[in-house]
């Protein structure tokens, strides 16, 4: 838990958010501003800045918040038309929120890029 963390204060229970699945290690809840007609932000319970501090650190921790993704977006009832599974990771990439997370957007085609 890192005190001025949004995500973490949600793992917290401190901020409410919409939680579609909950493992031991993992949490996935819904965008509070969606891109897409689903759109579920994946976040590993523990904290980690970016996606790529997470994969160096617990590579165990990031293949479960990929599995999660993926039941997520099977769930959802993304799999057959398929979806978009992205991290933005830095300022260049557009990360806003410093707690390592996937966005699983689908629902309808999302063009070549996200803008
Ligand atoms: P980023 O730009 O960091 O990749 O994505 C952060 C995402 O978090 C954005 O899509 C934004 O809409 C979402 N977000 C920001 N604040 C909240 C919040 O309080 N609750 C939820 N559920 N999502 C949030």
């Amino acid at each position: 838990m890192t005190d001025d963390c949004l995500f973490c204060k949600i793992v917290a229970g401190e901020i409410p958010a919409t939680v579609v699945r909950e493992t031991g290690t993992t949490l996935a809840f819904r965008d509070i501003a969606p891109k897409a007609p689903v759109h579920v932000l994946v976040i590993p319970k523990e904290h980690f800045g970016d996606v790529v501090t997470l994969a160096e650190a617990d590579g165990k921790l990031m293949a479960e918040v990929m599995e999660t993704a993926a039941v997520v977006a099977e769930h959802e009832g993304l799999t057959t038309d398929g979806f978009r599974l992205i991290f933005n990771t830095g300022p260049y990439g557009g990360q806003e929120v410093a707690h390592a997370h996937a966005h699983v957007l689908g629902g309808a085609p999302l063009g070549p890029m996200l803008a």
